[in-house]
């Protein structure tokens, strides 16, 4: 284990509830009403760790003859615009034979096509194609472990493969992939789409794309060879679109099947130490530097910081633990609806902001109690949590999703954010800053933070804000620099018209690290607003991607109008009109993108006076 320079207390003791949540004395939130509602949350929350069977995650594309008239959607049911995407056709190839007919059937009809996987975890509409007459070609069923080279420490498999059998796989062989998502369900060929990342800054930092040897891509056939209307390449480390090829944004081609680079299983020692935030800032980057899968949750409102202190270890260190995140357990429909419930009814408690506020204290603090008290899911024996630190496989602790599938039982239980259920409706902001910007983005939230610290507790209620670190990478689209990667989680409306509670400290936040800290977002996460522009950040870095791009798919048939606006070709991603602001579609610049007949005005952030955020006057 590397040197470990912090002190820490044992999470178990740590999970308080705080004195922020007296109870208001308005009729309609009798103390009565609120402690029933608080106690219901509670059993609710606790009967989270009670269930094994789930609702498996519904595909996102149905059509409503056979496999013709589609619609695709994200897993969260929700595009961040609204609009529901629509194809003519989606094709489900079980073979690379398959797969290259179908590109070059489209190719030979100029048909716009777009790769869809099984779930489309990703929330921007990087699955939609153009119009309504294109192609889906789903990877559902490419989804097979091809082969495990165990003396070169390989692995090829089909772009469909999730990572949660991807990780499987090479631990029957004792291998283990050296970095993953946090959740499982997430496709090969969709991580690379994205660039999907883990936490490290050792050897090639914690994305995978780095350990990618080798992809196998189906392209349209370039015109006039007489090579056909679509063909396969290969792509390896002496071909310079390897770089295109690591983080794609689906706009190169099918990636058929990819090959990676696996290291000999090993296990990981893990301990939540909590300590004050007062000196996050300077801690954030030795921290980092310190442990090999260091990662970080931030509680700002409760000044308090969960550094995962999570090193490797020797195999033969005795140690069974796992890692099932508790946020990706399999949650009851009552919960979810009961729990959503209460937050709707606390951000609509429109007389009072500093009772909505105190509320949501009170629920973030009962949350995180419940989470931190279950060590967030950490177990010493696969089924109980008995004390840090947790030892265990690679494979078991790296990522986790047991609301993913299991057997159908009609929606008792479901993952959290299932469409089909009233439950959690969220935003998830993400992006990268510059090892060298952190510090001063992270002083900056404390401003913030000092100025309003109940305004916090809506990011709280979902685990507070997540620091992950990767390093700089050789993929054109990837990190630019070794960035430390904020992730942030919080409600969303079921109205996009409907202003949220402390909007305008989330939308500062937000605007902070996109342009202040010139951030980079999470191809595969954020909100509109955060992908204007976002091209010209890249430099010619875009440049070399687009080359690839145009040698690759000259016609753009891959290509759509949320990817021509995200790499700058053609237009902006930003839909400004009113209310846009209050949905992230845009950066308001005028009163009318808030919501001024409700309160909301456009007005400078507190700390970041460059913003522009929906701000509730009066
Ligand atoms: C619960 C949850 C947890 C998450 N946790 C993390 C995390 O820990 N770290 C992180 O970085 N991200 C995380 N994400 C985000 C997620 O990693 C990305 O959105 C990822 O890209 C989704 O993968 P997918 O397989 O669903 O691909 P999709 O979202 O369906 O597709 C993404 C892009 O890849 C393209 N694509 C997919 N397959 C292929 C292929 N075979 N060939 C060519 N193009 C292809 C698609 O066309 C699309 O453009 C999480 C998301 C969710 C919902």
């Amino acid at each position: 284990m590397r040197h470990q320079s912090i002190q820490f207390t044992d999470l178990r003791g740590a999970g308080m509830v705080t004195g922020t949540g007296s109870y208001p004395s308005a009729d309609h939130h009798s103390p009565v009403m609120m402690l029933t509602h608080y106690l219901l949350v509670l059993i609710s929350l606790a009967s989270l760790f009670a269930f094994t069977q789930c609702s498996p995650v519904v595909d996102s594309i149905r059509c409503s003859t056979g496999t013709t008239d589609c619609t695709i959607t994200n897993i969260y049911g929700t595009f961040p615009d609204w609009k529901t995407c629509r194809a003519r056709q989606v094709i489900f190839p079980t073979t690379e034979e398959q797969l290259l007919a179908a590109v070059a059937a489209a190719s030979s009809s100029n048909l716009k096509m777009k790769v869809a996987t099984r779930y489309s975890n990703s929330i921007p509409k990087l699955s939609c194609t153009d119009g309504e007459e294109g192609l889906l070609i789903s990877t559902k069923f490419l989804n097979r472990i091809i082969n495990i080279n165990k003396a070169e420490m390989t692995m090829t498999v089909e772009s469909g493969a999730r990572m949660k059998e991807v990780i499987n796989a090479a631990a029957e062989v004792g291998l283990a992939v050296p970095h993953s998502t946090f959740w499982w369900g997430i496709t090969i060929g969709g991580l690379l789409g994205t660039g999907s990342y883990g936490s490290s800054l050792s050897g090639k930092g914690g994305a995978l794309h780095e350990y990618l040897v080798s992809v196998r891509m189906i392209t349209p056939g370039p015109k006039g060879l007489g090579l056909g209307d679509a063909i396969i390449r290969y792509l390896n480390a002496s071909h310079a679109q390897l770089q295109a090829a690591k983080v794609s944004l689906g706009v190169l081609g099918v990636i058929s099947q990819v090959t990676l680079k696996l290291q000999p299983n090993f296990k990981r020692s893990l301990t939540y130490a909590t300590i004050s935030d007062s000196d996050i800032a300077d801690r954030v980057l030795p921290f980092g530097n310190e442990h090999e899968f260091a990662s970080i949750f931030w509680y700002p409102h409760l000044r308090m910081v969960d550094y995962a202190v999570d090193d490797r270890v020797d195999l033969a260190i005795p140690g069974n633990g796992y890692f099932r995140f508790i946020g990706f357990n399999p949650i009851p429909r009552l919960v979810s609806e009961i729990t959503r419930n209460n937050e709707e009814r606390i951000e609509n408690i429109s007389n009072s902001i500093t009772v909505s506020n105190r509320e949501k204290c009170m629920a973030s603090n009962i949350t995180r109690s419940l989470i931190t008290s279950n060590a967030y899911g950490l177990t010493n024996d696969a089924s109980i949590f008995t004390g840090y630190p947790v030892i265990g496989l690679q494979n078991n602790i790296q990522s986790s999703g047991d609301c993913m599938d299991d057997e159908e039982n009609s929606l008792i239980t479901s993952c959290a954010w299932d469409p089909r259920v009233n439950g959690l409706f969220i935003y998830e902001t993400s992006v990268s800053i510059g090892l060298s910007k952190a510090k001063d983005f992270i002083l900056d939230v404390q401003q913030l933070r000092d100025i309003n610290p109940n305004a916090f507790c809506g990011l709280e209620l979902y685990n507070g804000i997540i620091l992950r670190y990767v390093k700089a990478s050789t993929a054109y689209l990837g990190e630019l620099e070794d960035v430390i990667k904020f992730d942030m989680t919080y409600y969303r409306s079921r109205n996009p018209t409907t202003p949220r509670l402390n909007q305008d400290v989330f939308e500062e936040i937000e605007q902070m690290a996109l342009f202040k800290y010139n951030g980079l977002p999470h191809w595969g996460k954020n909100r509109n607003l955060a992908f204007d522009g976002v091209a010209e950040k890249y430099g010619s870095r875009i440049a070399e991607f687009l080359k690839v791009k145009d040698e690759f798919d000259p016609d753009g048939l891959f290509s759509s109008e949320w990817t021509d606006q995200i790499l700058g070709i053609k237009g902006r991603t930003s839909i400004v009109g009113e209310g846009c602001a209050l949905d992230g579609l845009c950066v308001c610049s005028q009163d009318l993108h808030c919501a001024p007949a409700k309160g909301y005005f456009c007005r400078p952030g507190k700390v970041f006076v460059d913003a522009r955020v929906c701000t509730k006057l009066g």
